[in-house]
């Protein structure tokens, strides 16, 4: 049995002094013991947030990081400084960042590998285009991300990841996926793993969709059999974030 993991991607929201608020106003909200809970935040806000949502249930995620171990790499933070600060999670490939950032998938499989190296768990993002998806190409396209950003990567490391699997049309936009198009291509990823790998990873590792989860869809989306939870964004900023936590309450 695979436990829920629903994680909220604040992006590029939220002081520092707003981030510990916001933690304060979810804290009672977001108490679910059948659910993993993850906050990914901004790197300024991981310090404070860490120390305020200590004695919680909720862990901490960072939005990014990068592969090298130190060194000349301006403004950039590595993996052990995560670790250190108190950070369990940590998103890799996110499509903003694939976009907006140029992100490709030798870097992001370089950032995977220094993630899992340093005890972090990453949350990798993959995801298909309107484009893609009306030229029918979506699975494909996926499996191809989930591979490069994989190559290498043992599969008791690949068990104990979170692949989040976001329609880049249904990010920040309102539309979400059918809960069928949703489950669909999670259950196509679960067999890219098993293909790749064995049924045991397969069967182990925890595949989220994300896209425009609100109050309303959460229950329908989570309640499917290969979706294990959600990558949360405009909805992780406010108390709706406590409903989805709380789905199945
Ligand atoms: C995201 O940023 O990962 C995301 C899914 O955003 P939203 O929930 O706002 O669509």
């Amino acid at each position: 049995m695979r436990k829920k993991i629903i994680a909220g991607n604040w992006k590029m929201n939220m002081t520092p002094s707003q981030a510990v608020a916001l933690c304060a106003e979810l804290k009672d909200l977001v108490k679910n013991d059948d659910v993993d809970v993850v906050y990914c935040v901004p790197a300024i806000d991981i310090v404070p947030v860490v120390n305020a949502l200590k004695g919680t249930n909720v862990k901490v995620g960072a939005e990014n990081m990068y592969f090298e171990e130190k060194g000349a790499y301006t403004g950039e933070i590595s993996a052990a400084m995560l670790k250190d600060a108190g950070v369990e999670y940590v998103i890799i490939g996110h499509s903003e960042r694939r976009d907006y950032f140029k992100e490709d998938d030798a870097l992001l499989n370089k950032k995977v590998k220094k993630a899992i190296e340093a005890g972090l768990t990453p949350i990798l993002c993959c995801g298909e285009t309107l484009e893609q998806r009306e030229m029918g190409i979506t699975m494909d396209w996926i499996r191809m991300q989930i591979k490069s950003d994989l190559a290498g990567v043992a599969a008791a490391d690949v068990a104990k990841l979170v692949i989040a699997y976001e329609p880049i049309w249904a990010i920040g936009t309102g539309k979400t996926a059918t809960t069928a198009q949703a489950e669909e291509v999670c259950g196509g990823i679960r067999a890219c793993i098993e293909e790749i790998y064995d049924k045991a990873t397969a069967d182990a590792v925890r595949i989220q969709y994300g896209g425009s989860v609100n109050a309303g869809n959460a229950a329908e989306l989570f309640a499917e059999k290969d979706i294990d939870g959600g990558l949360v964004g405009g909805a992780s900023l406010k108390a709706d974030f406590g409903k989805i936590v709380c789905y199945n309450k």
